[in-house]
């Protein structure tokens, strides 16, 4: 028995509704109470989730630079509850630093640096490409872990919020993306007939063409469960008990 954590930065609930992604909506879902928090900050929330409690005040206080370093020891973590866990590319715990140090380098240049249109269309088009090129890395590492010696596998999946930020205004591309998200989880089904829990940290709003974090997040489980309107801090408890 193996229990699925499929991990979305900043999937929409609406967005999930209007594209009618239904290997994402699975048999329950809704939004995740964060109202808890000040902010809804990425770093923060997959903190909080891992450990079950708010962190906030603690990562905060690391500064915006120094939080991206947060690396959360296994034994402080829910993880630590299954014998042979596998977690790919989690903010918090096992983060690749270098690629998301990337993307945020380049949303300077975009947003602080770029002085023309044809510049910004450039550092658009980078950044679209460098976020999508980790997205299908991350895919087949976690589609070949499901075939493996695991009791717990969490896939982290950055696409939706770094493609997000910067494209939000463009539906055929956020489309694209949530369509292979969609397909990712019915790939997900395929390969394993387990537990899965489909969770994003925060959703996204437009502004203009771009999009930022808003104040819910998105989950969904493959059979009726007793959560309603979670907290992301329910779910360390609620996976340990599915074990
Ligand atoms: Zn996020």
């Amino acid at each position: 028995m193996m229990v699925v954590v499929f991990a979305i930065d900043a999937l929409e609930h609406e967005l999930v509704e209007e594209f009618d992604c239904k290997n994402l909506k699975q048999v329950t879902y809704g939004k995740t109470d964060i109202s808890e928090f000040n902010q809804p900050r990425t770093m923060v929330l997959w903190s909080s989730f891992m450990t079950g409690e708010n962190k906030e005040e603690e990562i905060l206080a690391k500064g915006d630079e120094e939080m991206w370093k947060t690396k959360i020891p296994l034994e402080e973590t829910f993880f630590s509850n299954f014998e042979n866990p596998k977690i790919i590319d989690l903010p918090g715990f096992s983060y690749d630093r270098k690629q998301h140090d990337k993307e945020r380098e380049l949303l300077k240049k975009f947003f602080e640096e770029a002085e023309d249109q044809e510049e910004k269309k450039e550092i658009r088009k980078e950044y679209n490409q460098h976020g999508l090129k980790h997205h299908r890395k991350i895919k087949e590492e976690f589609l070949n872990s499901l075939e493996k010696d695991h009791d717990f596998v969490l896939g982290y999946f950055s696409a939706a919020d770094v493609i997000g930020h910067l494209n939000f205004g463009n539906k055929t591309l956020m489309k694209m993306i949530y369509n292979d998200l969609d397909e990712i989880a019915g790939k997900i089904k395929e390969i394993r007939d387990d537990h899965l829990l489909v969770l994003s940290d925060h959703g996204m709003e437009g502004v203009g063409m771009f999009g930022d974090h808003n104040e819910y997040g998105f989950w969904s489980f493959d059979e009726e469960c007793d959560l309603e309107n979670p907290k992301i801090t329910d779910f360390a408890d609620f996976l340990t008990s599915l074990k």
